[in-house]
């Protein structure tokens, strides 16, 4: 795969034409831009390969604390794409010729610590799944804010391929966090409802 700027279908990769240059400067300043991105893509990509196999550690201990079945079965399904994104992330540095490395993702971390404390401070049941729900959509939120840039990147750069595998990842990310929002609103009305019922029986 070639990675040159040039070479994207949209043409949208060319990059910013330098006025008054000539057509052979700017091919090489097209060059140099082409390898800072491609320098800041491989980052990106290894702080997202420490986040996700992250996740695959901290997913099952929010999934061991969780109470709601729906909770419960969101995770699991999240845990399973999120191992497959690991592969994705393994795919696309394949795709650049280079070796997989992770790189400390500080934020994703930060994350993960903030999950744990309020698995720490809630006591089990509905209060900790609200907990969950609501550290998972931020950890979410992160994800999508990177894919949808890893993605652009590899736009930019080229990278058909690897824009697919982001493509594909991102609307997981996408999807798990528009679980997590049903569980969420789905769990509020069973609240409700007995509640409700609660009610009902006092009354009588
Ligand atoms: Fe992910
Ligand atoms: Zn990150
Ligand atoms: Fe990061
Ligand atoms: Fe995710």
């Amino acid at each position: 795969m070639k990675n040159s700027v040039s070479q994207t279908k949209n043409g949208k990769g060319k990059a910013t034409s330098k006025k008054g240059s000539s057509a052979n400067q700017s091919s090489k300043s097209e060059g140099m831009e082409s390898s800072k991105l491609m320098k800041l893509f491989e980052d990106e990509l290894k702080d997202i390969y420490w986040a996700e196999k992250a996740l695959t550690k901290a997913i099952p201990k929010m999934i061991k604390k969780a109470t709601s079945e729906e909770l419960i079965e969101a995770l699991e399904n999240h845990l399973q794409e999120t191992e497959e994104q690991v592969s994705r992330c393994e795919e696309i540095f394949g795709i650049i010729g280079k070796k997989a490395v992770a790189k400390k993702c500080e934020a994703m971390d930060g994350l993960i610590k903030e999950a744990e404390e309020i698995l720490k401070d809630t006591d089990e049941g509905s209060m900790r799944d609200a907990g969950i729900i609501s550290a998972g959509q931020k950890v979410e939120h992160y994800e999508i804010a990177s894919y949808g840039t890893l993605r652009q990147f590899a736009e930019t750069l080229g990278l058909t391929d690897a824009v697919e595998l982001f493509e594909m990842t991102l609307e997981e990310e996408k999807g798990a966090d528009e679980t997590l929002t049903e569980v969420a609103l789905s769990a509020v009305n069973i609240q409700a409802a007995e509640e409700e019922e609660e009610e009902e029986v006092e009354s009588k």
